[in-house]
Formats: structure tokens, sequence, C-alpha cells
């Protein structure tokens, strides 16, 4: 009898397989290669896989696709960090992972300062984050040093710079939790986030929800004209759910 330990993966887990580029889940697959990536290099935390879950589900229920209401957020964002006197973009262990390259380059193309801001927070972590952005072509990122507390929340998620996000008027905060968010809208901070659930706490409490994933929305804002006319989050919102829901009666009305 032949034994072996190998251990026998789902393909979906299996960070060393070769996807091939022609599968109908390509793109979906190779970012959850990304993911497990970044949680073997102590970047991502375990639980940050499964709020990517919850992104794809929604993602899936948009379409996988950038959709109007979400280019719309996405170049009312670019006017609002332009606008900024001190914009911040907020880097948690999802975001390193999923677009190190992009964020910095974001960073560098909206003058936005990167700050480090975890969740789950261990120094380790935060360094392995800011070695990982210097690697990909970052210069300044602040996270390693907090000297200050977001007040309300309780201090390892209050912790950051004072010359970072305690301070900054605008706080791109991708794949944020509610609380958070909310604690950054109460310091009177205009709040953008990235987030796939229109439902979230974080997009109802954002002054702009980029309803997309991440891996789509970074590299759109680095192209994007900057938006000149008035942008209103709940009626973006609004948008948003009625794209969703007509997708879903449209899928309904093929079955029956
Ligand atoms: P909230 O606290 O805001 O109500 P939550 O408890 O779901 O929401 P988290 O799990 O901390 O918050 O945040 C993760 C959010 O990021 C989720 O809303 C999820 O849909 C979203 N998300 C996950 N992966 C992606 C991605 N790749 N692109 C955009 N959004 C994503």
């Amino acid at each position: 009898m032949c034994v072996t330990n190998k251990v026998i993966s789902t393909p979906y887990i299996d960070v060393n397989m070769d996807i091939p580029e022609s599968h109908p889940r390509y793109i979906s697959l190779k970012t959850r290669q990304k993911l497990v990536e970044g949680v073997e290099k102590g970047i991502t935390s375990k639980a940050g896989l499964i709020a990517h879950g919850r992104g794809e589900a929604l993602d899936y229920m948009i379409g996988e696709e950038t959709i109007e209401p979400a280019l719309k957020a996405e170049r009312a964002a670019v006017r609002a960090i332009l606008d900024a006197d001190d914009p911040v973009i907020s880097v948690n262990g999802n975001v390193a992972a999923l677009v190190p390259g992009e964020i910095v380059a974001l960073s560098n193309i909206l003058k936005a300062k990167l700050e480090v801001n975890l969740f789950h927070r261990t120094d380790e972590r935060i360094d392995r984050i800011i070695k990982w952005l210097k690697e990909h072509g970052a210069e300044e990122i602040l996270g390693d040093e907090p000297d200050a507390e977001i007040p309300g929340l309780d201090h390892a998620r209050a912790l950051c710079a004072s010359e970072g996000i305690y301070t900054a008027d605008v706080v791109l905060v991708p794949l944020e939790d509610g609380d958070r968010a909310q604690a950054l809208s109460k310091m009177g901070k205009t709040v953008i986030t990235i987030d796939l659930n229109p439902l979230s706490r974080t997009s109802r409490t954002a002054d702009i929800t980029i309803v997309d994933n991440i891996v789509r929305a970074v590299p759109m804002m680095i192209e994007l004209e900057p938006l000149d006319s008035a942008f209103d989050n709940d009626e973006n919102l609004a948008d948003v759910l009625e794209h969703m829901s007509k997708r879903l009666l449209l899928q309904a009305g093929e079955l029956s």
C-alpha cells in the first residue's frame, strides 16, 4: 500500500497551483491566491480571508465589474483627495496583499500619505506590511509608531499616527470596519471607503462609498478624471442596490 502525507487541497486554496488564464474564474482565483500568500507572508490576517469571502459573494451579485455608480464614486473620491489639505490612505492586510503596487502608485499620484492601520494589530505585521509596501515603491509609510488615538474606540483599534490619520481631513479607508469608519466620521473627517457591501455600516457611514472590488477600483482611480459635479452618497448607494436588485430579478426571470 502506498502511504502519502501529501495534503490534498481544493483548487481554491492551493497557492502553488498554476491557474490557466482560460479558467472562467481566473481573476477570482488569482485574487484568492494573493490573499492566501498574504497570510503565508504574515501580512494578511486569517480573518481577512473571511472578509474577502463576504466581499466576493457581493461582487458575484454585482456582476464582477465596475458599475456606473462605482465609477462615479471613484471619480468623486479622486476629486475629494485632490482637494484635501492633508489626505491619508489607510492600508490593511487585505489591501497590502491585493494591490500593493497600485495603492503606492495612487498615493503618489494623489499626493496622499500612506498609513498602515490594522484591525488585528501586531507590531510584527505592521513592520512586514511596511517592508512589503517599500518593496513596491513606497518611500514613507506611517503606522509603526502610533502616537495618537481615535476617540471612542478601544486602545488597540484606536491607535494611529498624529501626522497621519489623526490629523487628516480626508481619509481613504478601504475594507474598513464600521466602528472605525464611524469614529473617523465623528472626528469630522471626510471618509471615503471601498467596500463591496453597500449595506455595511462602513458604506452607510462614509461620505463617498465605492462599491467595487479593490482590485478593480484602485487601478481605475489611478486613471480617472476627478468628478466635477455634485456627489450624493445615499443616492449612489441606492443606485448600486437598484443595479443588484435588477440583476437578481433578471436571473430569477430566466429560471421561471
Ligand atoms: P461593517 O462593520 O462595516 O458593517 P463588516 O463587519 O462586514 O462591515 P469587515 O468584515 O471589517 O466589516 O470589512 C470588510 C468589508 O470589506 C466587507 O463589507 C466586505 O464586503 C468588503 N470587502 C472584502 N473584500 C473586498 C474587496 N476585495 N474589495 C472591496 N471590498 C471588499
